[in-house]
């Protein structure tokens, strides 16, 4: 039998299991996903147990994804940039690799969408680790320009140091972007809006990384603007996707980790809100 893990605190809301148990059935041989709720600050005994049980791979959640940065055995490019490990897989000589799948999540989600972000003026709203981890993505994916805008602007400036094309920007910005990304936690649970009403244009993308509602009140504004609409599920599949490259070497059917997702999220009451549902 092999094992994934899932470590954080809380994890019991998590919809990684769900996601990951319905990959794990179409891929060969027999694999396990187990959720431990592992106090801050004992990564590192965590990392110890994954090696000694031969754990075959971690899923990292707050509040671990920067401890366990720094103490795998090494890390890729994304989660060195971002000093923080969203997922860990083994080698065939036992070590331990930190990866951060998020931002390269979301560039394949949009991807699969049709959208290329190469070229694209973007807009990321938001600064905070999910933000951080786009902004690093699409610079490697070429994007032409970022802004990142953020209610706390040194926020925003330490974000935008992750892209070469990215700077600390306005809402002014949003006029002339081809692509506008909703990466802060407004509207999880809510029926809150990053934006003033009337923002988004026809001509725009309009993607949102909060999935609790699926369809945002930011999705909603955007589809009755007439734009191209990407939600948050796709960015949460397929980083999921990455997650099961990693560890089983198989490349799962997006299609099934969302429907996985989309049956636990319609399974559980409005009144589940919040992070803790990663
Ligand atoms: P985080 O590190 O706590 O960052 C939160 C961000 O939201 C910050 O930029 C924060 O601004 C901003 N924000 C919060 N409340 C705000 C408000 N009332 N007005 C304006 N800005 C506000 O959280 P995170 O880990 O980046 O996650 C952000 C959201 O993305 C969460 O809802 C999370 O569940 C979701 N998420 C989705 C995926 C996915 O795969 N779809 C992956 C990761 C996260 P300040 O800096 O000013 O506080």
């Amino acid at each position: 039998m092999n094992v994934v893990a899932l470590i954080g605190s809380p994890v019991a809301h998590s919809l990684s299991p769900s996601i990951h148990r319905a990959a794990f059935a179409t891929v060969p041989g027999e694999w396990a996903f187990v959720s431990f709720d592992v106090a801050a600050g004992r990564a590192d005994a965590a990392l110890d147990a994954m090696r000694t049980l031969g754990i075959k791979g971690l899923a990292v959640t707050t509040p671990h994804k920067e401890e366990v940065a720094a103490y795998v055995d090494e890390v890729d490019v994304a989660a060195a940039a971002l000093r923080s490990v969203n997922t860990v897989a083994v080698t065939g000589d036992g070590h331990l690799i930190g990866y951060s799948t998020d931002g390269d999540g979301f560039v394949d989600g949009l991807r699969a969408e049709g959208v290329d972000p190469s070229g694209q003026a973007i807009v990321v709203l938001g600064a905070g680790g999910a933000a951080r981890s786009i902004v690093e993505a699409l610079g490697r994916a070429r994007a032409d320009r970022i802004a990142v805008v953020n209610r706390t602007p040194s926020r925003s400036d330490a974000a935008s140091a992750l892209a070469d094309v990215a700077v600390a920007g306005t809402f002014a910005d949003i006029a002339t972007a081809d692509i506008v990304v909703n990466a802060t936690s407004v509207g999880m649970g809510t029926r809150d809006s990053p934006l003033p009403a009337g923002t988004v244009r026809a001509h725009q993308v309009v993607a949102d990384i909060v999935y609790h509602p699926l369809e945002t009140v930011l999705l909603a504004e955007g589809r009755a603007a007439g734009c191209r609409v990407v939600d948050g599920l796709t960015m949460l599949v397929h980083q999921a996707v990455r997650q099961q490259q990693l560890w089983t070497g198989t490349t799962p059917d997006a299609s099934t980790l969302r429907a996985a997702a989309e049956d636990e999220l319609a399974s559980r009451s409005a009144g589940d809100t919040t992070d803790t549902l990663r």
